[in-house]
């Protein structure tokens, strides 16, 4: 069954007052709508309006306010959303128009694009001269391959559950390549040592960011709950997010910080082999 097809768990009372306090329409999106969400999962609550995203409390509930201008270019995120503030109606009609069609259609063009994104890095990864930059690039193009092979297979990627998702998800053709994704993932490393490790340089690769203390509590939260691979997975994902959006120059001058938050392996030879059986398997899901 597919994920978003889970019943609906209600919306906290708390969180619908604070919602009524935004002049804006408002919708709860993400895992919330999911049925798959746990109890570390905030509110993701996509404002349709110019503005900051970010996260707040809102009576011992955490929120993440996420800032959207265009509905048409989010069809992906928005399918499934419960509509909390309506103002002018924007959003009911807005989902009126959201045809199951266009949701497929939409998680295939993510799930290509992350395909794509996979590919690219590991281009960097054969670009890279920095052994540590090349292993994370893997890394990167692995989390890129898993999201894309979910969406291709009709649910919406949601990072902390993710591993789940696969879990549940059949891959068909794509089965080989999410394996091998996990390989170059190194779930087997999930340890609470190699997990422990990690966190600290987390901490400081994420220090300027407006999500970090929530994705901070999340993977303490899987650990305790010792859902070690999922931990590892969300762990290295977020990370691995961040630093995709970073420079060169970054990447060397820090390669020891993005060596301990990613837990990178430095055998090369095996990396490039493992690169090489992605690359057929990310280009094999483009293909179709
Ligand atoms: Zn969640």
């Amino acid at each position: 069954m597919p994920v978003d097809n889970l019943p609906t768990p209600t919306v906290p009372a708390a969180i619908k007052k604070y919602v009524s306090s935004i002049q804006h329409p408002v919708a709860l999106i993400g895992c919330r709508t999911s049925g798959m969400s746990q109890d570390c999962c905030e509110y993701d609550l996509a404002v349709l309006a110019q503005g900051r995203n970010q996260v707040l409390q809102a009576a011992g509930h955490a929120v993440e306010l996420v800032h959207i201008n265009e509905l048409k270019d989010h069809i992906a995120d928005l399918s499934g959303m419960i509509v909390l503030n309506d103002i002018k109606f924007t959003l009911s009609s807005a989902a009126r128009d959201f045809a199951p069609e266009k949701y497929r259609r939409a998680l295939a063009a993510a799930g290509k694009k992350s395909m794509i994104s996979s590919l690219f890095y590991q281009q960097r990864m054969n670009e890279a001269k920095n052994p540590v930059v090349a292993a994370m690039w893997l890394k990167a193009a692995a989390y890129e391959f898993a999201a894309g092979s979910i969406s291709m297979s009709g649910s919406r990627p949601m990072p902390l559950h993710e591993l789940e998702q696969m879990r549940q998800t059949d891959a068909g053709r794509m089965a080989e390549g999410v394996k091998i994704a996990f390989e170059c993932i190194g779930l087997e490393r999930a340890t609470r040592p190699a997990i422990s490790r990690s966190l600290e340089a987390i901490m400081e690769l994420k220090s300027k960011d407006y999500d970090r203390d929530l994705i901070m509590s999340k993977i303490k939260h899987l650990l305790d709950r010792r859902m070690l691979a999922d931990c590892y997975y969300y762990a290295g994902k977020v990370v691995s997010k961040s630093l995709a959006g970073k420079g060169d120059s970054f990447h060397n001058r820090y390669s020891k910080l993005v060596q301990l938050a990613m837990d990178l392996t430095s055998d090369l030879g095996h990396l490039q082999k493992l690169q090489r059986s992605l690359f057929r398997a990310a280009n094999g899901a483009l293909k179709g």
